[in-house]
């Protein structure tokens, strides 16, 4: 049963996958504290649609790369209620390109955003929830990518590194604090249709690729939040350090 003050923190909640959660979440309960770096339009509507629901939800830019942002989130948070959940879905593409073809600029980019934003919000997260140091518990989902068995041969291998790094800090966090009433899972997408892909400069990946998945479809992002939300809820109370697939059996 879900506290009547319980808060998600939802990286990049603005915008795509993170949108759908964010909205997900509050239909299920949640106090939504959603974060946004450049779009600041996008999360006000988001916030927006949630109180018109009856919701409570705030907007706070956060670049996930940047500690002091990291720390400012999450005591916007604080304000909120009590932080029993995150979504670390934050994330960037970069233009297709083989890897010796790779500036350092661009690594450190992907690497910051992905991999070092997903692990400063999960330890201001875990600092919070931990039983051990008097927290109530909570649940993590981070958001991978089946890129990261996939490998992005030739386009973004370096997108689907960082993934690969989500997937271990995903198992080796789970296990960390499995014993201090904190779970930490992981649901790895398909091809979903966002505006991914445009930042990406390939608009229409979507529909060209979702003929190729079994399911004969890219999915939506919405059908990444139900599976979300199920692993934040008690209903998951048994499952962590799992990483989902939710690929149209891709
Ligand atoms: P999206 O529509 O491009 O949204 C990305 C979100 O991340 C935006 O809200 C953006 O904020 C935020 N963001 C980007 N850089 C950030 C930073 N440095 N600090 C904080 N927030 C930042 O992407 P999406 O498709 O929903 O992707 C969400 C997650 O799913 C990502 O982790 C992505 O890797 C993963 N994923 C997506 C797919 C897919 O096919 N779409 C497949 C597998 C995995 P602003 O709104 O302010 O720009």
């Amino acid at each position: 049963m879900l506290s009547s003050d319980a808060v998600v923190v939802v990286t990049g909640g603005g915008r795509g996958i993170g949108r759908a959660v964010s909205m997900l979440a509050a239909g299920r309960g949640y106090k939504v504290c959603l974060s946004y770096v450049s779009d600041a339009g996008a999360a006000a509507k988001v916030v927006a649609a949630i109180e018109t629901a009856g919701g409570a939800a705030v907007a706070v830019r956060c670049d996930v790369a940047d500690e002091a942002d990291v720390v400012a989130l999450f005591e916007a948070a604080d304000r909120l209620g009590t932080v029993t959940a995150l979504v670390n879905n934050a994330g960037v593409v970069d233009l297709p390109a083989r890897v010796s073809e790779m500036s350092a600029a661009r690594l450190h980019r992907m690497m910051a955003t992905n991999v070092v934003g997903s692990v400063l919000c999960a330890r201001e997260a875990v600092r919070r929830m931990s039983t051990r140091s008097g927290g109530r518990g909570g649940a993590i989902v981070n958001v991978s990518s089946i890129a990261a068995r996939l490998g992005g041969a030739g386009q973004f291998v370096d997108y689907a590194a960082s993934k690969g790094a989500i997937d271990s800090f995903t198992v080796g966090l789970a296990r960390e604090v499995a014993g201090e009433g904190i779970r930490v899972n992981a649901v790895a997408p398909g091809i979903i249709d966002t505006e991914i892909h445009a930042s990406g400069g390939t608009p229409d990946k979507a529909a060209a690729l979702g003929p190729t998945v079994p399911m004969r479809r890219a999915g939506t992002a919405e059908e990444i939040a139900g599976p979300v939300l199920w692993l934040l809820s008690d209903e998951a109370a048994y499952t962590t350090g799992a990483i989902l697939d939710v690929s149209g059996g891709r």
